[in-house]
């Protein structure tokens, strides 16, 4: 016994030399900070996607369509002419769709480029518009208050959110990926059971990751960066969204990719005030001018290519409903 208690304080008094002799800083455990309003859910039961045979129809073109500064009176498009700026919904997170550059404090990218081709259309002018950052779960509510006239917000057009807002046509396909540091394991949606993985609210992202019969534990935030500084932390094995706001991610930072097959199709729309067909029809004009003048291929030229694998594609075809 004497023996014993004379090792203990032997090895007592090691240890405690070793900590005073030691020149390192002593440890404090870490806080591991968390965006506010994160939220953490074992994937349960998804709601029953809903099915629209023409989700992509929306309506025609109007003809002819008005030249600037002449919109007809009553409409939508009046009403915003008289206000002076187009106001629209965005994103200012993600890089080269809607971003903040640093450096001038304007946000731009892909979808500010089809924002601005609106105000052109209406005023004559791509800058007499007004951008309000939102999340992706402020983007439904945004337009139901009358808060934006319209949403250029890497939107999918589901069957669940058409009862709930008007889209235009489709003028870009993205694809659902997933997002891991290099070297993680990961190589695809086969490897996430039990995994966490990071959407944010109120996006079909998280929806999607839900329902995977692999059940991920999701993590919901508010913003894709949010995502992102979780990943860089280690706080998750993944994240997963569109293929465009992944790239985004992996551009700006080296240790990440992307991997894996497509988790789902996500076409994206302008989201507009449900029922306004005639400011539908508006916009549609705008965008079939926007694919066949070739701004389209210029703002991807400008903002995604090399970002996104393969050459420029062509824009999607519209669809229309009679
Ligand atoms: N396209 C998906 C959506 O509309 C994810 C992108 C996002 O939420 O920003 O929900």
């Amino acid at each position: 016994m004497k023996r014993l208690l004379a090792l203990a304080l032997a090895a007592l008094v090691l240890s405690g030399c070793a900590v005073s002799t030691t020149t390192s800083v002593p440890t404090v455990p870490a806080q591991v900070p968390t965006p506010g309003g994160a939220a953490t859910a074992a994937a349960g039961a998804p709601p029953a996607a809903e099915q629209c045979p023409d989700l992509l129809a929306s309506p025609r073109p109007l003809t002819p369509m008005p030249a600037p500064g002449q919109m007809p009176a009553g409409s939508t498009m009046a009403k915003i002419a008289q206000r002076g700026k187009l106001v629209v919904g965005v994103d200012q997170n993600t890089l080269n769709m809607g971003f903040r550059d640093p450096f001038s404090g304007q946000i731009q990218g892909f979808d500010i480029d089809m924002a601005r081709a609106v105000a052109q259309a209406l005023f004559g002018n791509p800058d007499a518009i007004q951008l309000r950052a939102l999340t992706s779960d402020q983007r439904i509510p945004a337009l139901q208050h009358g808060d934006v006239d319209m949403v250029v917000r890497t939107m999918t057009i589901t069957c669940d959110r058409r009862q709930q807002v008007t889209f235009s046509s489709e003028y870009y396909e993205a694809q659902q990926r997933i997002l891991v540091k290099k070297n993680s394991g990961i190589s695809g949606p086969d490897q996430l059971a039990g995994k966490r993985v990071c959407a944010t609210k109120g996006s079909t992202s998280l929806a999607t990751l839900q329902a995977l019969p692999q059940k991920p534990v999701t993590v919901s935030v508010a913003d894709w960066t949010d995502c992102l500084v979780l990943l860089q932390q280690g706080q998750l094995d993944a994240v997963s969204t569109d293929d465009v706001i992944l790239a985004g991610m992996a551009a700006q930072d080296r240790y990440t990719e992307v991997v894996g097959a497509s988790l789902a199709a996500e076409p994206y729309g302008i989201a507009l005030p449900k029922g306004d067909v005639e400011m539908a029809r508006f916009v549609n004009g705008v965008l079939d001018r926007v694919r066949a003048s070739g701004t389209w291929a210029a703002s991807y030229q400008h903002w995604l290519f090399g970002l996104l694998p393969g050459p420029v594609p062509a824009p999607p075809a519209p669809q229309y409903q009679d």
